[in-house]
């Protein structure tokens, strides 16, 4: 039942905030919803779950409009996107997840109407078939985003390798935690970056226990 899943999930983030002396509430669920109905999307909603997250353009949109009732609804592009998609997608989120290049930078910076909200994704775990920016480069990646005036990196955004172990997730986790930290005390201007988006259904405790302010969870609320 999806009302007992999200109590689950919920009792699961309030015990690893609780393990390592974090509020509660300095973390926000996004659900990820690209494998259900809108109708389901819609019931996460009336739950409380307010933050949905879609790794594709078409599925956002076709939940955005069945969901235009639910004004409080913020909206994340949490997957890869292509430059051609960006101008029917990019003033329709509040968050995007996935920036990694300096060529989807300049795209957004075209069609944007207003300041974007961005997580720069961050291929920390170096695997071939991953997006994102590896971790050496990221801070001179995020400094040059300053020429962009409708770009605002507010934080970090990695995948740990589906395989991997626990301890092996953990450090992935926390070395994101660590150039986040890195980046954000630069405080720049275009690049606050006090957010990491990270954790999913299998490996969200980890995530919270390492920092992250979004966890994605689909799967968990789902099954
Ligand atoms: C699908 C997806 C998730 C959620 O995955 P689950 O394992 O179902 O929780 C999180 N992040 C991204 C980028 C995804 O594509």
């Amino acid at each position: 039942m999806l009302a007992d899943n999200v109590k689950q999930v919920e009792k699961h983030i309030a015990a690893a905030c609780d393990e390592v002396h974090r509020p509660v509430n300095s973390v926000q669920v996004i659900a990820v919803t690209k494998t259900v109905s809108a109708a389901q999307a819609s019931e996460l909603v009336q739950l409380g779950i307010t933050n949905i997250g879609e790794n594709r353009v078409d599925k956002l949109l076709e939940k955005k409009q069945a969901l235009k009732n639910e004004k409080q609804v913020k909206w994340h592009l949490i997957g890869n996107l292509q430059r051609k998609k960006v101008k029917l997608i990019i003033n329709e989120i509040d968050y995007f997840h996935a920036l990694d290049s300096q060529s989807l930078a300049e795209e957004i910076q075209k069609r944007a109407g207003r300041v974007i909200k961005c997580f720069v994704e961050v291929n920390v775990s170096k695997e071939e078939s991953k997006h994102g920016i590896a971790v050496e480069q990221t801070e001179a990646f995020i400094k040059s985003l300053q020429v962009f005036p409708n770009i605002q990196v507010v934080g970090l955004m990695t995948m740990a390798p589906l395989k991997a172990e626990k301890t092996e997730i953990l450090e992935y986790f926390q070395t994101l935690r660590q150039v986040q930290n890195q980046i954000a005390e630069n405080k720049w201007k275009h690049a606050p970056c006090l957010e990491l988006s990270m954790g999913m259904s299998r490996d969200y405790p980890l995530g919270v226990k390492s920092g992250a302010t979004f966890v994605r969870i689909g799967t968990a609320f789902f099954q």
